[in-house]
């Protein structure tokens, strides 16, 4: 199946992923007292995201930004209630030493 160039610009992406990361990163910032190396904040981001629902869109690379400010607005609250979860259980429960 031929594919146009129109097409082949368009991609399919979880917006969700990109809310928890941009989440993380301000509620990083003013945290002093935890861990914040790549391991710790990947075990954060799996676990915030598994509780949290995906939301798949089929967009056009140009138009993300628009659309992850709109969801941002939509889920934040529960973003940020299962983000912060994710940091507090990750500072008793570091993998490493
Ligand atoms: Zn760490």
């Amino acid at each position: 199946m031929a594919q146009s160039k129109a097409e082949k610009d368009m991609i399919v992406k979880n917006y969700m992923e990109d809310i928890v990361r941009r989440n993380m990163d301000e509620q990083y910032e003013g945290r002093q007292d935890v861990c914040k190396c790549a391991r710790c904040r990947l075990d954060v981001f799996a676990l915030a995201i598994n509780r949290l629902p995906p939301k798949y869109v089929v967009s056009d690379r140009g138009h993300i930004f628009t659309k992850l400010q709109e969801m941002e607005q939509q889920f934040n609250a529960d973003v940020t209630r299962e983000v912060l979860k994710a940091i507090d259980f990750i500072k008793t429960h570091k993998r490493h030493q």
